[in-house]
């Protein structure tokens, strides 16, 4: 069935795929948009993915990878937009994506648009070319505004959600947990969620010697390291953890290394500064801002344990991330960890994000032995199954399930026709 390539339409229009990893706005949704159209762009499909226009002087079309394109286009004013500034301006960019459509005369057999704002355009442009669409939402409006934010999610917000669960034809959710709460909260009928969990470059990440690399990184030789990546955003709940080191009764001395953060110095990254401060936890703790993706493995692999003390996640790559490096997780129940986590193994999921509990679980895994209860390679081989490849292929089933379906309820791209031309709807 693979054998017929697809040519995909990926919106992601409200931040892009190459933006800077770690920053308030661009993190494991860049991630999954660019792994996956690397993975398919390698076996021949092709794949264009939509954004907006952000920085001027760049160029229109890069060719990010084989077969796979990113294409920016303009909507709204220069530079950054709020999600809710960019809302008005979503018709502007469906039309530039279907002037670029028509200039270039391709045919596309399906949408897969990413995040709320880039669904709505999916919708439109669904209708305007009569094919299919896959919405992924990545986080939901409705549950962050049941945990811990500086500001809530926007109705609007809420109610566009609303609708495109009630209208599209299929929804991805990265784990069984969003699959609940897309019904719970939103009333999505069960059989248009298909549950397909994210991905990890295995390649990228793997185990390195621990001592070596944390030479190379210039890390003092008999410390326990606890290490933080991701967004420095309250959600993530870095705030408990720092929290947590005041609880921590180790016989070495520890470093907890914060990775992740904007280039200039936010009103967030402060507010952790000071707590540091009051908390009189600041030399144990080290701020690196964000670091370049593909820099991050020797940080994962110096680490005895890695904590995600997130309030909420749509999955959390970066606990797969340090899977994958054989490093052990510490992780509140958010996202996919009891499904990655072995527990007592590979990680510990703990009960609630109670500072307590994590320094609990931190303990566990930065014994005087340094390391977790597995070796790295062990702790590696429980995520093989995780690897972009087969995320891929539950993909590419999803894009063929439903071009099958859109055939045979009236309209099929020319895709649909070559793929089925053997079902008795051809
Ligand atoms: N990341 C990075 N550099 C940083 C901080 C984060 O490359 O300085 C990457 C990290 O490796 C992971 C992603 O950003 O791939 C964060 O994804 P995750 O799912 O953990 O969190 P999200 O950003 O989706 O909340």
């Amino acid at each position: 069935m693979e054998g017929h390539p697809l040519t995909i339409a990926v919106l992601s229009i409200h931040s892009s795929p190459i933006g800077k990893l770690g920053t308030k706005h661009t993190g494991g949704m860049s991630v999954y948009i660019r792994e996956l159209a690397r993975t398919l762009g390698t076996r021949g499909h092709r794949v264009d993915i939509f954004t907006r226009l952000q920085e001027y002087g760049g160029r229109a079309i890069v060719q990010l990878y084989e077969n796979v394109r990113l294409i920016h286009l303009r909507a709204g004013s220069d530079g950054p937009m709020s999600a809710l500034a960019l809302y008005p301006h979503l018709d502007e960019f469906f039309h530039e994506v279907e002037r670029f459509r028509a200039s270039e005369r391709t045919h596309y057999d399906l949408i897969h648009s990413h995040y709320w704002l880039s669904g709505r355009v999916g919708n439109w442009l669904e209708n305007r070319w009569k094919i299919p669409h896959m919405v992924m939402f990545h986080t939901l409006g409705a549950l962050k505004n049941t945990t811990v934010q500086e500001e809530q999610e926007s109705e609007l917000r809420i109610t566009t959600e609303k609708d495109l669960v009630q209208n599209c034809q299929r929804i991805v959710a990265a784990t069984e947990r969003e699959k609940e709460h897309l019904v719970r909260y939103y009333g999505a009928r069960r059989e248009k969620i298909a549950v397909v969990p994210c991905g990890v470059n295995l390649d990228l990440f793997g185990p390195m010697d621990k001592q070596a690399v944390r030479r190379q990184l210039g890390f003092a030789e008999g410390e326990s390291i606890v290490l933080f990546v991701g967004r420095l955003v309250p959600i993530k709940g870095i705030d408990r953890l720092l929290r947590a080191m005041t609880h921590l009764m180790l016989p070495k001395p520890i470093r907890l290394v914060i990775i992740g953060g904007d280039d200039h110095h936010t009103p967030e990254m402060q507010n952790l500064e000071h707590l540091c401060l009051e908390l009189g936890v600041q030399d144990a703790v080290v701020f690196l801002g964000r670091v370049e993706h593909e820099k991050l493995p020797p940080y994962y692999c110096a680490a005895d344990v890695v904590v995600l003390p997130s309030h909420y996640e749509s999955f959390g790559l970066v606990a797969l991330e340090a899977l994958a490096s054989g490093t052990p997780v510490v992780a509140t129940p958010v996202g996919a960890m009891e499904t990655i986590l072995v527990e007592g193994e590979t990680g510990q999921v703990v009960a609630n994000g109670a500072p307590q509990l994590l320094a609990a679980g931190i303990e566990k895994f930065t014994s005087t032995k340094g390391a977790g209860t597995l070796p790295a390679t062990a702790i590696r081989r429980s995520v093989l199954r995780f690897g972009w490849d087969n995320v891929a292929t539950a993909i590419i089933d999803q894009y063929l399930d439903l071009l099958r379906q859109h055939r045979t309820t009236g309209f099929a791209g020319d895709a649909a026709a070559a793929l089925f031309s053997d079902s008795p709807h051809a």
